[in-house]
């Protein structure tokens, strides 16, 4: 048990509800659970009941993609927290890869899961960068998650619409302190309710919160240090698997192996084999907790995004998975793909936009009202104002002098707008 350290903050979240990303502790969990149950009655039933999941059926598969815009919050303390925008774009490509099954190492699969892999078909577009600066610090504790994080006025960064946007928080994530152990957590997300393969309660405590949080250094480092431990390598796929909590599934061993081996957990998938604890950030593939020995039985899906495998191992998400997914973003976050998505200018508060988008040496903005001179404004993807002009709705910007790329464009420090330039 290499890493009990982190193990024992899981019980915490798991115990208040929460889908944390970090393993759990065997030391607290018949307290924990008690203490839920009390609350809660009927949690242990709910926790433990194998389900048939109704979305994995009931879902009517298509082949649309579905498109979710995707707002970054870097919250930094020190420079180094400050991800640059090479790793944000990174990251939204990794995500684009894992859930369209795109990347290179799906070849590592094993071929007796390659009838159950999928691609979820689901593509994320960056529609915004929020970089904040400051002095506050994000641990979670006995009492609860770092949610400050997602609030401005405790130091965080408020959400942008959590009804039309994955938010995704980057921070630098303090580990949990407890009974002398120091429990790093990479990343956290809640899902939403309700679900049958979940207890009622897991869900973001309010709208506002709804998201995910995710350690600055699963994005921008190619590993995580684990103090007396060691390091495990990053594939900035600690997002893959917080935005798939995000989208409702459950780690792929039903949580129920807390003690050590238990095979009475489900996370709600017929095609995940069934799975008796989380793996270690390992990539064994001999492991097989549950049903080894039985006619049919497959070893444990350690290339699963919703493992604890290492990131290096993680590669597929599986048919039940997809559908759990697709479900949800077409019923429970509907609300993510009901607007308009592509190429054309992103409008926040009206029907302002930039024509043409993209833009190569100038562009117009429509939707203006004629008799007012307007605040112009562009910004690059670290916030850093390039451009600044005062015109009227008919004048034209200049943007010859700027490099292709994605930019943003601030009108009266009111609407906001995406605009590509290329060339
Ligand atoms: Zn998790």
């Amino acid at each position: 048990m290499n890493y009990i350290h982190v193990f024992s903050i899981a019980i915490l979240l798991f115990w208040s509800g929460w889908v944390n990303g970090q393993h759990v502790s065997p030391c607290l969990y018949d307290h924990a659970i008690q203490l839920r149950e009390e609350s809660n009655p009927g949690y242990k039933e709910r926790l433990y009941r194998t389900i048939e999941s109704n979305a994995a059926h009931n879902v009517n598969r298509n082949d649309e993609v579905l498109k979710v815009k995707v707002v970054l919050h870097v919250v930094y303390k020190d420079d180094i927290e400050n991800v640059g925008d090479d790793a944000l774009l990174k990251q939204i490509q990794v995500l684009n890869a894992c859930y369209r099954r795109k990347n290179a190492d799906t070849v590592n699969l094993r071929s007796i899961f390659h009838p159950v892999a999928a691609d979820a078909g689901i593509e994320f577009e960056l529609e915004e960068v929020r970089r904040v600066k400051t002095t506050a610090t994000f641990r979670p504790s006995i009492s609860g998650l770092p949610d400050d994080v997602k609030i401005t006025s405790k130091g965080g960064s408020d959400a942008k619409d959590p009804d039309k946007y994955l938010n995704i928080w980057i921070c630098k994530i303090l580990p949990l302190e407890l009974f002398g152990l120091s429990s790093p957590v990479l990343g956290y997300a809640y899902p939403p309710e309700p679900l049958d393969h979940w207890p009622a309660g897991s869900a973001a405590p309010a709208k506002h919160l709804e998201g995910v949080v995710i350690d600055y250094r699963t994005v921008s480092q190619s590993t995580y240090p684990i103090p007396n431990l060691g390091s495990i390598p990053m594939l900035a796929r600690t997002a893959v698997h917080e935005v798939g909590h995000y989208f409702g599934l459950r780690h792929i061993s039903g949580d129920a192996g807390l003690f050590g081996v238990n095979c009475e957990g489900t996370d709600g998938v017929d095609d995940t084999p069934t799975q008796g604890a989380q793996s270690q950030f390992n990539c064994d593939t001999s492991q097989n907790t549950c049903g080894a020995g039985v006619i049919g039985d497959l070893p444990d899906m350690i290339e699963n995004y919703m493992d604890y495998s290492a990131e290096t191992c993680q590669n597929t998400f599986t048919k039940g998975q997809v559908a759990i997914m697709r479900s949800v973003i077409q019923t429970l976050r509907k609300g993510l793909i009901s607007h308009p998505s592509g190429t054309e200018s992103i409008y926040v508060d009206n029907n302002v936009s930039i024509v043409p988008n993209p833009a190569y040496q100038f562009f117009d903005i429509h939707g203006l009202n004629n008799n007012h001179q307007y605040s112009v404004e562009i910004y690059n993807m670290m916030g850093q104002k390039l451009k600044h002009k005062q015109i009227y709705s008919n004048e034209s910007v200049d943007v010859s002098d700027i490099y292709p790329g994605i930019y943003f464009v601030r009108i009266d420090n009111i609407n906001q707008l995406k605009l590509m330039i290329a060339r």
